[in-house]
C-alpha cells in the first residue's frame, strides 16, 4: 500500500503532498450566533465549548480510512453531548465511573463537504489517553459519511475533500 498521496490541486494548480488534518474550529451551532454575541454566549475551552450553558459539545477525531493507503484522513470535530457525559469528560482521567472500553454517547455536530447532511449524526466518543482527543465512533448505517467511515473512500474523493478544506476562506 502507498503510505501517502501527492497530487496537482485543481484549484491552485500546484502539487499538494501529504495529507492534513481537517480541523473544525467550533460545532455548526457556534456560526448560528451572532458574531456580537458569541464571546457572552460561547465558552471554549481546548477541547470543549458550551454555548448557553446548556448546549455541551466535545472535540474529537474522525478518521476515515482511505482504499488503497495507510494513512487516513482525520478530522476534527465536535460531538454534541449531554451534560453529565461532558462533565464526566471534564474530570476524565480522575474520573472512575469512565472506562476506555464505555464510549459516550454524542450528536454529530458538524457538517463534512461531501457528505451530504451530517449534522446529528448519531456517534459515540471514545476516551484516549490524556492528551489525545477522543476517537468518534460513527453509528453503522447507510449514511455515507457512516458508510466511508466503516468502507473507506476512493483516492479521488480525498483528493476532493482536501482540495475543498485547502481553499476554504
Ligand atoms: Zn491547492
Amino acid at each position: 500500500m502507498t503510505k501517502s498521496i501527492s497530487f496537482k490541486c485543481s484549484k491552485c494548480e500546484k502539487i499538494h503532498e501529504g495529507i492534513p488534518i481537517i480541523n473544525f474550529k467550533a460545532p455548526l451551532h457556534y456560526y448560528s450566533i451572532k458574531e456580537s454575541e458569541r464571546a457572552d454566549r460561547v465558552k471554549f475551552n481546548s477541547d470543549t465549548c458550551v454555548i448557553d450553558k446548556n448546549a455541551f459539545y466535545v472535540k474529537g477525531v474522525l478518521k476515515l480510512p482511505i482504499i488503497g493507503l495507510e494513512e487516513k484522513l482525520s478530522f476534527n470535530v465536535w460531538a454534541d453531548v449531554s451534560k453529565e457525559n461532558f462533565l464526566l469528560y471534564v474530570k476524565f482521567p480522575e474520573s472512575e465511573n469512565i472506562s476506555f472500553e464505555s464510549p459516550i454517547f454524542g450528536w454529530f455536530a458538524c457538517e463534512i463537504d461531501g457528505f451530504e447532511e451530517c449534522l446529528n449524526l448519531k456517534s459515540k466518543l471514545l476516551f484516549q489517553y490524556k492528551g489525545l482527543k477522543p476517537s468518534v465512533l460513527l453509528e453503522p448505517t447507510q449514511h455515507p459519511l457512516s458508510r466511508a467511515f466503516y468502507g473507506g473512500m476512493s483516492i479521488e474523493k480525498t483528493i476532493e475533500i482536501i482540495e475543498f478544506y485547502t481553499h476554504i476562506s
